[in-house]
């Protein structure tokens, strides 16, 4: 048995207990997403489950999909396929990390992992990496390792969408705010069509930019939710010793693990809206926890070249 073979994959909901919360009087819980499986954690099992089924019903026997060097979605993709029998390619953006395939191998947890678990990885310059949705560089895939079912970056699409609308269940009804981290749109955009209208769904972005509320429409014609765009740390993939104390005290006082590229900016915005007054009493807020978790190994390698605080969770 593993987690694409049951019918629904439900998480739990915990209670987060602190002073700023009391002081406010708002409730906040965590959906722990997290936990349904250590690498296709939180948002990636939902955007997978649906495509893989699809890929099966179509008759392919590989998976074709793109990331960085340490993105949760290849992690995931590359666990996913091993456990329902598809083999993966993953395409890495940096073609500078297949001079010494060992030697990265052996530097990034991400990496070794996917390819330990059966994932063909191709690593590809920025240049051509940009060109991943192009016809002309998908027909390149094509002749190099046959026909392929594509699952886009970060695995959105409308039945990674299809997945995300699961991500809520009829109880989560009583809250007031539905939280979540933001990366391409795909899993606020199915949150968002599982809501009921009282509810106002708030997306924290993990990187710059506006592009995301154009991505957001073209999943949802809701508009029940908004994005808070002030807590990306400076950008993708990027987090400061604020950011990772906090991740740390949060694990000491909640003993919830937060990912740094992600649900780290999520929760800490939120308590800073609280502080700040934002929320009005009695709000009841949900907070979505979409995993991430492989990423902490990484992060941490980066933290100790540039002599921060490292994550200890
Ligand atoms: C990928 C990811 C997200 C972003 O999901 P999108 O659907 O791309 O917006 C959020 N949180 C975690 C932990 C992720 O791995």
């Amino acid at each position: 048995m593993h987690i694409f073979s049951s019918e629904t994959v439900l998480s739990e909901n915990q209670k987060v207990s602190h002073p700023i919360l009391d002081n406010a009087e708002v409730s906040l819980d965590i959906k722990r997403e997290d936990e349904i499986h250590t690498y296709v954690s939180g948002n990636k099992f939902r955007k997978l489950k649906y495509n893989l089924a699809e890929a099966k019903k179509l008759g392919y026997s590989t998976i074709l999909t793109f990331g960085g060097a340490y993105s949760n979605h290849i992690a995931a993709t590359a666990s996913a396929g091993e456990m329902v029998g598809l083999k993966t390619i993953g395409i890495i953006r940096g073609e500078e990390l297949s001079m010494d395939f060992n030697k990265t191998l052996s530097e990034n947890d991400t990496l070794q992992f996917s390819s330990t678990s059966g994932m063909h990885l191709k690593f590809i310059t920025r240049a051509q990496y940009r060109e991943k949705t192009s016809e002309t560089f998908l027909k390149e895939l094509a002749k190099e390792f046959g026909s392929f079912y594509l699952i886009p970056e970060g695995g959105t699409n409308e039945l990674a969408i299809r997945g995300c609308e699961e991500i809520l269940t009829k109880q989560d009804a009583i809250y007031d705010i539905v939280c979540c981290a933001v990366g391409t749109g795909g899993t606020i955009s199915g949150i968002i069509n599982s809501t009921s209208a009282h509810q106002t769904v708030l997306g924290f972005p993990a990187l710059k930019g506006d592009f995301l509320s154009e991505e957001i429409r073209k999943y949802t014609a809701k508009t029940n939710w908004k994005l808070i765009t002030n807590y990306h740390f400076d950008g993708y993939g990027k987090i400061n010793r604020v950011g990772v104390e906090f991740i740390n005290r949060f694990y000491a006082q909640q003993h919830i693990a937060l990912d740094p590229v992600y649900t780290a900016k999520m929760l800490f915005g939120i308590f800073d809206m609280v502080q700040k007054g934002v929320f009005p009493k009695n709000t009841r807020i949900l907070a979505v926890h979409t995993g991430g978790l492989q990423g902490v190994a990484g992060m941490n390698k980066k933290l100790k070249k540039k002599k921060l605080p490292l994550i200890t969770i």
